[in-house]
C-alpha cells in the first residue's frame, strides 16, 4: 500500500511530466471509483489543463485550470502509470486519461481507489480529504506542532499515528521503523511519553520517510514511470523482519498483534 514517500515520489515525477497538458478525454471502466456519474466527470474534465500535481498523505492532488480539481487516493495499492505514444498499456487499467498530445496515464487498482472532481471552493468539505492532519514532511510539521498535537491525547501512539485526521501519510509500513527508531512500544500510550521521547518520535518520522523519499519509495512500489523504488526489505530496521536480530542490541525481532494491526518490534529496545 502505497504511503507518504511513495505518494511524494509519484507526485513530484507527475508535476515533472503532466504538468502543462491538456485533458483530451478519460476511459473510465469503473464508475465507482468517482464521486459523480461518468457523464458529469467526463463534461467536467475535457479541455482541462492541469496546472499542477502535489499531495497530501496518501492523496494525490491534481490542480485544474478550472473550478474543480482531480483528487486521486490509490487504496489498498494500485499502479499509476505514465504512457506515451505507442507505449504498450498497463492490461486491466480500471481508468484512464488521454491528454491532448497522445500521452496520458492509467491507473490499475488493485482492490480500490478514488478518483474524486472535487470543486475548489468545496474542498475543505471533501468528505476523504478535508479532515486530512498535516503530512510530516511538510515544514510546517515542526516539534512545536507536534508537542501540541499530542497534547491531552489518551491513545496508543501507533493508533494515534496512523489515524489521516492525526498525521497525513503514515501506514503501517513505515510506522514500524519509526517506532523502533523512537524505541516506542507500539501500544505506548501518548499520555506516558517524555519529553524525550516525543522529541524522538518527531524526529524518527520525519528521518524514516524522508529516507524512503530519498530512495524512491519502497521496492514493492512502482512510480510514475514504472520504475521500482530503491527503498528494498534491507533498508527496513526492524519492519517486517521477524526472526532477525535487531540492529542495536541483537534481540530477536518479534511480530505481535496491536490492535487490528501487525507490528514488529524488538521488545528489549521497545518496552511497554
Ligand atoms: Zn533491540
Amino acid at each position: 500500500m502505497p504511503e507518504l514517500p511513495e505518494i511524494t515520489v509519484i507526485a513530484g515525477q507527475m508535476n515533472e511530466t503532466i504538468k502543462k497538458k491538456r485533458i483530451a478525454d478519460a476511459d473510465i471502466k469503473q464508475p465507482k471509483n468517482l464521486n459523480m456519474s461518468v457523464k458529469d466527470f467526463l463534461r467536467k474534465i475535457k479541455g482541462k489543463t492541469v496546472k499542477d500535481v502535489s499531495s497530501k498523505g496518501k492523496w494525490l492532488f491534481l490542480a485544474l485550470d478550472s473550478s474543480y480539481d482531480l483528487l486521486i487516493n490509490l487504496g489498498m495499492g494500485a499502479e499509476i502509470l505514465y504512457f506515451e505514444p505507442g507505449q504498450k498499456l498497463q492490461e486491466n487499467a480500471q481508468f484512464r486519461l488521454d491528454f491532448s498530445d497522445k500521452t496520458g496515464l492509467t491507473i490499475h487498482f488493485w482492490w480500490f481507489g478514488y478518483i474524486h472532481l472535487v470543486s475548489k471552493k468545496e474542498k475543505s468539505k471533501h468528505k476523504l480529504t478535508g479532515k486530512l492532519g498535516m503530512p510530516p514532511t511538510d515544514e510546517k510539521f515542526t516539534l512545536d506542532y507536534f508537542r501540541k498535537l499530542l497534547a491531552g491525547k489518551k491513545t496508543g501512539v501507533k493508533s494515534f499515528l496512523l489515524d489521516q485526521k492525526n498525521v497525513a501519510g503514515i501506514g503501517n509500513v513505515y510506522i514500524q521503523d519509526i517506532l523502533f527508531k523512537a524505541k516506542l512500544h507500539p501500544s505506548r500510550k501518548i499520555s506516558t511519553l517524555s519529553e524525550k521521547e516525543t522529541t524522538s518520535l518527531h524526529k524518527a518520522i520525519r528521518e524514516v520517510l524522508n529516507h524512503s523519499i530519498g530512495l524512491g519509495g519502497a521496492a514493492f512500489e512502482l512510480d510514475f514511470y514504472g520504475h521500482k523504488g530503491r527503498f528494498t526489505s534491507n533498508n527496513f530496521l526492524v519492519g517486517y523482519k521477524p526472526g532477525k536480530p535487531c540492529p542495536e542490541c541483537g534481540t530477536i525481532i518479534e511480530k505481535i498483534r496491536t490492535g487490528s494491526t501487525a507490528s514488529y518490534v524488538c521488545s528489549h529496545c521497545q518496552q511497554e
